[in-house]
């Protein structure tokens, strides 16, 4: 596959110009040479193979010469929320949820959560889902929504019928985890992962009446991140 490359502009077949910093990577940083193929998506869900035209430090002129549309993406809404976890841990868990195709990541303060995203670091996480998204094949960018307060996220109108909070001591079979057994498939679908000092018995009691299904994800605490992914895993 040739290497893939996120542009911040509408597509399709013809030439196209890519300035700034994304033609400083082209050129400088990846080395392109006029005649190399390449492959450009911008989230629009499909994908354009172009090949080099001209290219300089500062702009590059590629000529788009297909445009094709792979299923990639899952096939209803997987939207994820949890606090976000310090550091490098949250690069990794929007990363790991930009892979497994999850729709939109959104930042939860909860009243034991300690790290609260503002709008410059939503942006270095959008940019995070780009590195993932050409890494993975996505063409469809998962969405980082804005900080949301728990009270009123899991209330919000138009959450899709099936919501998921992972908690332990939730829902589990005898003698197992409800971990070790996949949910229906292809149901749209709200996921909520608590703080690392998990929620507060008011948050789970909002949370119950308004309808979340509370899922016990086996014997073991995990991290935020790991609890994240494995009902991104559970759901998908
Ligand atoms: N002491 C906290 C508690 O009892 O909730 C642990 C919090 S855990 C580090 C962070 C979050 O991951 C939890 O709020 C929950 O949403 C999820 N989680 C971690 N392990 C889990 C498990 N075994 N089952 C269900 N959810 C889990």
């Amino acid at each position: 596959m040739a290497e893939r490359f996120y542009v911040n502009c509408e597509l399709r077949p013809g030439p196209v110009l890519v300035q700034g910093a994304e033609a400083h990577h082209l050129a400088v940083v990846c080395r392109l040479r006029p005649g190399d193929a390449v492959c450009l998506f911008n989230g629009d869900g499909h994908e354009y193979p172009a090949r080099i035209e001209k290219i300089s430090r500062r702009e590059v002129t590629l000529e788009v010469f297909a445009v094709e549309s792979p299923a990639r993406e899952l096939p209803f809404r997987l939207d994820v929320a949890a606090p976000l976890p310090r550091g490098d841990r949250a690069q990794f868990l929007v990363e790991k949820l930009t892979e497994l195709g999850v729709t939109s990541f959104t930042p939860l303060r909860t009243t034991r959560s300690v790290v609260h995203p503002r709008e410059t670091r939503r942006d270095k996480l959008q940019r995070y889902v780009i590195e993932a998204s050409k890494q993975c094949g996505r063409n469809v960018l998962m969405e980082v929504r804005p900080l949301s307060d728990w009270p009123a996220f899991c209330v919000a109108a138009g959450l899709p019928q099936r919501r998921l909070l992972a908690h332990p001591g939730g829902e589990k079979r005898a003698g197992d985890s409800f971990a070790q057994r996949s949910l229906a498939p292809f149901l749209p679908t709200v996921a909520a992962v608590g703080p690392e000092g998990g929620f507060t018995d008011e948050e789970i009691a909002l949370a119950k009446a308004a309808g979340w299904r509370l899922l016990d994800l086996g014997p073991r605490i995990l991290r935020v991140e790991t609890a994240a992914i494995a009902l991104a895993v559970l759901c998908g």
